[in-house]
């Protein structure tokens, strides 16, 4: 595709014309040399619908790791041996605690995960004590639940509790389904997808790259989530743990992160697409690049990993030119006072010292 045709793809979306299968293969295989012209064809996608809005999510771990399932690329399943955190349900004040300092920091939404195939009532009934005492404090706030397979009425049990959004992410394609994971199916995945719109939650249902699929795969996942009609797509980018099936499997660099990001902006215009876990990984220093195509990312911390400072993701907002979602700070500003108030960290290595230089 040449730089005009992806701007004309651009227009095209814009007048009402989907993406075809043909299209989003061509924006992935784009040649590096494109990926400006990518990037500014979809960034018009990303204006029109989104403006230059950031929305800020927070990940509060409810329960960390002991999950009987298998998924592959998982640190917390059955059979890794990654050293993360590991720990039993919060107490709703501690969960509450946590949801708070994500908040302050500028989130708009809380995303309450858990770990496990699925929630039994008991479960419900602690998340819908959470959620109700964070709802009670925090009335603003969008609450999203991820706590695995859904069974009948857990959805609607949710929804009455204040749960404005589930996420259970499809994550790879169906073709590609039964290879990261034996102990549940995508059809199992899909039918929590289904529960959650029946329930008249908004659906949040995304997917992880760099687990082995094909260009043809990925596109096959991100037409399955258009047809899903998922709210908001949140892309992960594999983050292979030591002590799990994928350990030193390293399939992304930053630009093919940017396309895969640029390719579900086209496939899905008009969705949140947001940069999840990964980000700071495989993206780089091409973060800011990757915000002009996606309009959401996680403040903080992910479930067992560490991302960057939290003033940091603040700042790489800023700095691009872009707002949090629901705040009414002007970013130029802000981001002027902010340099203005560094002193230059001073050169005391390399020359004229005797301390090793910085090369
Ligand atoms: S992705 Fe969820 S269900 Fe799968 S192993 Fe991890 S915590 Fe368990």
């Amino acid at each position: 595709m040449t730089t005009t045709s992806f701007d004309q793809l651009a227009s095209a979306i814009l007048d009402g014309k989907p993406a075809t299968e043909d299209d989003a293969l061509a924006v992935l295989r784009a040649h590096d040399d494109e990926l400006l012209d990518v990037v500014a064809a979809a960034g018009r996608l990303r204006r029109h619908f989104f403006g230059k809005t950031v929305k800020v999510n927070y990940l509060v771990n409810l329960k960390s790791g002991l999950c009987p399932e298998n998924c592959n690329y998982c640190s917390q399943s059955l059979g890794s041996t990654a050293d993360i955190l590991k720990y039993k349900w919060l107490q709703t004040d501690e969960a509450l605690e946590q949801a708070a300092a994500g908040l302050k920091g500028g989130a708009t939404r809380v995303c309450m995960v858990s770990s496990g195939r699925g929630p039994t009532n008991k479960d419900i009934d602690r998340v819908t004590d959470m959620v109700g005492a964070i709802k009670a404090e925090h009335p603003q706030v969008e609450v999203c639940a991820c706590l695995g397979l859904l069974k009948d009425g857990q959805a609607e049990r949710l929804r009455d509790a204040g749960v404005d959004a589930y996420n259970h992410n499809i994550n790879t394609a169906e073709s590609h389904h039964d290879t990261i994971v034996q102990t549940h199916t995508y059809a199992d995945r899909v039918d929590t997808v289904g529960k959650v719109k029946s329930a008249g939650m908004s659906p949040c249902s995304g997917l992880i790259a760099g687990l082995g699929e094909s260009d043809e795969q990925l596109v096959e996942a991100l037409f399955a989530l258009r047809e899903l009609e998922s709210d908001s797509i949140p892309v992960n980018f594999l983050m292979p743990f030591d002590g799990t099936p994928y350990e030193n499997t390293w399939e992304l660099d930053p630009t093919r992160c940017v396309k895969i990001l640029a390719m579900a902006r086209f496939v899905c215009p008009d969705r949140e697409v947001r940069i999840a876990g990964g980000r700071e990984m495989h993206l780089r220093s091409l973060q800011g690049l990757a915000l002009h195509v996606a309009n959401s990312i996680f403040l903080g911390d992910y479930l067992t990993s560490e991302g960057q400072a939290a003033e940091a993701d603040l700042e790489l907002i800023r700095d691009n030119g872009f707002v949090v979602l629901g705040s009414e700070e002007d970013t130029t500003a802000a981001a002027a006072t902010t340099v203005e108030s560094r002193d230059p960290a001073k050169r005391r290595r390399g020359a004229g010292t005797t301390v090793a230089p910085n090369a």
